[in-house]
């Protein structure tokens, strides 16, 4: 993506030494300040415009000490100099390292002004719907100074409102709305309905979890058509299958495996010969999974709720209800038959697109989190970005103690409650970061047990959310919280208002109590990065078992001595070492899956690139008609006879639209199948990517030519008099009804596991060929 390089290279730079260079223009920028104060409002923004020229900034010092006394007057900050700093890193083209509390919001805000005025159209990318319209109410005043427009993108936006919002020069929006936006624009068939035109620049905040923890969940895009639903008789029969004997799981509870044994029970319950005959191996062995699947490794209120008679997914990445999202729609369904709740219909999947992919549309992507650093590879890998480390306006004084290693899950849970109580007894505010719902609220319960009240974050919307962990910093408080809920929201001491800050200082500041490190160290500087904010006191504890997760798959198979004490507490440094080995496994482990995983949605999204260009081209020109006229010169002399010209060439865009669209839909469809299968097709030659590839790419060019051919034979066909083509009279209606959702962590398609499944039992319990 390109950046500012220009910028850097006209300074001289690399990154290391633009960093420096940015520093002296900060200094100098403040410098030029006491000047600007003088200038009147209008004189200002002026003078800002007279620093840009052919889309670049010819003055960054001056540019950036304009922004600052803009942003004195309008918002009554004065930007620290990290913060310009930062700015300037942005306006390069980075992601920017810059911990929790120090000001991002402004910084982001300062950055889109800038790109703004250099002309560029912004999209300010945001977590949710809630931080979207916070931060575009809050920075308004700032952007309306420079005489450009902004505004935020919500999820009950209607078309009208959205396209109105999008015209303007800076979008907050969060990531799933703009994206569902893209896919939903990708559909029209009159250019006039669309309601993005494109954005040149994307700023996006939580960069690390948007760019690389979220990159691969599709955002889907699905049409009206009824599904077919897992058979119930199947959910009842996995209920009698027994673990070990008729199926195992891998370790870390990923994937279910049916064993022989379990496959011959299946069959005989069924009637049928074989489960991996032609006959089943697409249908039966199928249902027979997903309802395994659903059935073992989904437990309710760890990986979803039962909510008004619905199951609501828990986003496995932030520990509350994913409203939006969905689980592939097998699964889904089987997770209703077991819970006995009305199964779904299906629906056809129209279009999808990754977050991934979403954001290698804009031209220039910068972006900015608390833990950048701890991404650098992914950034670098799959955006080509480059992090910029600001410093902190003021030391941080925050005291990460060192692990506390257990045993055993039971002792560590003890010591937790032992600890809180400790600390609680002191007034000092306690955050704890659970890992899943069902912990938080076991957590929580047992505080109780001790009279403890608790502030339990969890399956809230993004606003109350927003509310409890604004609350987090108040004298006493102990607040239980799911991973990363309430990112976002700054934590102060003695309150939101800081009414009792020096108390809560004086007791030692924020506590933050992690009960399990997570499966990247990323996620675990995002926890502790909640205390110690702009220079306040703070503390950070982890607690770790031997019997965690994110230690039992890092470390599989590793076996290790270890000494604990009365309370199951190893206190040693080679266990603690043991600990942090696990989790490079495991974040190695997912560096892999992403790759492996992009790989496959790479090609994809290069064909949809594709079929929007050819789409542009049928919506804003003749070409649909002129196509039709070189292939059925008759038909369309025949209707120019009696059709109004405008009229005849909708109709032939909504004609040759509708089979590329449907092509599209049944290739993605075909696209999925495939990936699933492609284990068993390419096990003899190992190359299951390579074979993906040859069939994607066989494929989509007979997409094209099939939706012509389509497209040709309806347009011969088809009723079209002056109110256009009557594609419904031929059964090619669009669906009557569109709905969006996001896929969580597909944990069947995305590897082709769930015929792996197959293959591995085919083979007599064989080990699979790994890809
Ligand atoms: P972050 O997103 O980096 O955690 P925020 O943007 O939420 O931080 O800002 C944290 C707090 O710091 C906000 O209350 C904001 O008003 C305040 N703040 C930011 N910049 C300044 C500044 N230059 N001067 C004073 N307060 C600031």
């Amino acid at each position: 993506m390109a950046g500012f390089g220009w910028f850097w290279k006209a300074m001289g730079g690399q990154s290391g030494r633009s960093q420096k260079k940015s520093r002296q223009i900060v200094a100098k920028a403040s410098q030029a300040q006491e000047e600007l104060n003088r200038l009147s409002d209008k004189e200002l923004a002026d003078k800002a415009r007279s620093m840009v020229s052919d889309k670049k900034i010819t003055d960054p010092a001056g540019f950036l000490a304009v922004l600052s006394v803009a942003s004195q007057r309008t918002l009554g900050l004065t930007p620290f100099p990290p913060q310009a700093q930062a700015c300037l890193r942005l306006l390069a083209g980075d992601v920017i390292h810059m911990a929790t509390g120090e000001g991002k919001t402004l910084v982001g805000a300062m950055a889109a002004t800038g790109y703004g005025l250099m002309g560029h159209t912004v999209h300010a990318i945001t977590v949710n719907d809630y931080l979207a319209h916070r931060d575009a109410e809050w920075m308004r005043p700032l952007v309306e100074f420079f005489g450009l427009s902004v505004g935020a993108i919500t999820e009950k936006m209607t078309p009208g409102e959205r396209r109105e919002v999008y015209a303007r020069d800076i979008v907050y929006g969060p990531v799933n709305e703009i994206g569902f936006d893209v896919l939903r624009d990708q559909l029209i068939t009159r250019r006039e309905d669309a309601v993005q035109h494109g954005a040149d620049v994307a700023i996006v905040d939580e960069a690390d979890s948007v760019l690389v923890d979220e990159a691969l969940v599709p955002l889907v895009l699905a049409g009206s058509q009824p599904g077919s639903a897992p058979q119930g008789k199947i959910t009842e029969l996995v209920k009698n299958l027994r673990q070990g004997t008729d199926f195992t799981t891998d370790d870390d509870r990923r994937n279910v495996f049916l064993t022989e044994q379990g496959a011959d029970k299946v069959e005989r319950a069924l009637g049928i010969d074989s489960l991996y005959d032609d006959e089943h191996v697409g249908t039966t062995l199928v249902q027979v999974n997903l309802a395994l699947h659903a059935q073992e490794l989904l437990l309710r209120d760890v990986h979803y709720l039962i909510r008004d008679g619905k199951v609501a997914l828990i986003d496995a990445s932030k520990g509350r209800v994913a409203d939006l999202q969905r689980w592939p729609d097998g699964l889904q369904a089987a997770v209703e038959a077991k819970e006995g709740l009305a199964v779904t219909e299906g629906g056809r999947i129209l279009d999808t697109i990754t977050l991934q992919a979403l954001l290698h549309r804009y031209p220039t992507v910068c972006g900015m989190t608390g833990t950048a650093v701890e991404a650098t590879d992914q950034l670098a890998q799959f955006y080509q970005l480059k992090v910029s480390v600001i410093d902190r306006n003021k030391e941080l004084i925050r005291f990460d103690e060192a692990d506390r290693v257990y045993a055993t899950m039971k002792q560590k849970n003890d010591a937790i409650v032992d600890e809180i109580r400790r600390v609680h007894a002191t007034g000092q505010p306690i955050l704890v970061g659970t890992q899943d719902v069902a912990e938080s609220e076991e957590l929580a319960a047992k505080l109780a047990e001790f009279d403890i009240e608790t502030n339990v974050l969890n399956a809230k919307n993004d606003w109350a959310e927003a509310e409890i962990i604004a609350q987090a910093g108040e004298y006493g408080k102990v607040t239980v919280s799911t991973q990363m809920a309430g990112r976002g929201t700054d934590i102060k001491l003695g309150g939101a208002d800081e009414r009792d800050h020096d108390r809560v200082a004086e007791a030692g500041g924020l506590f933050v109590l992690g009960t399990g490190r997570h499966r990247s160290s990323r996620l675990d500087n995002q926890l502790r990065g909640r205390a110690g904010r702009q220079g306040d006191p703070g503390s950070s504890l982890f607690f770790v078992s031997l019997e965690d997760d994110m230690v039992t798959t890092g470390g599989a198979g590793e076996d290790i001595t270890a000494n604990p004490d009365q309370f199951g507490m190893i206190d040693s440094k080679r266990i603690r070492d043991y600990v942090e080995h696990c989790q490079r496994v495991t974040e190695g482990q997912l560096l892999e899956i992403h790759s492996q995983t992009w790989k496959y949605n790479k090609l994809i999204a290069d064909q949809r690139i594709i079929i929007d260009e050819r789409r542009g081209e049928i919506l804003d020109t003749d070409a649909a008609l002129e196509s039709f006229r070189s292939r059925v010169p008759g038909r369309v002399e025949e209707l120019e006879a009696t059709v109004d010209h405008g009229v005849l060439v909708q109709a032939a865009r909504d004609v040759m639209l509708y089979h590329l669209d449907n092509g599209w839909s049944d290739h993605l469809a075909l696209l999925d199948d495939v990936r699933e299968s492609i284990h068993l097709r390419a096990i003899a030659r190992e190359t299951p990517l390579d074979e993906y590839h040859r069939i994607a790419v066989h494929e989509f060019k007979q997409l094209a030519e099939r939706a012509m051919e389509e497209a040709v034979d309806t347009f011969t066909r088809v009723r079209i008099d002056n109110d256009g083509a009557h594609l419904e009279e031929e059964g090619l209606a669009r669906p009557s009804a569109t709905w969006t959702y996001m896929v969580n962590d597909n944990p069947l398609s995305s590897n082709g596991n769930k015929l792996k499944k197959a293959v591995r039992l085919m083979f007599g319990g064989s080990p699979v060929a790994k890809d």
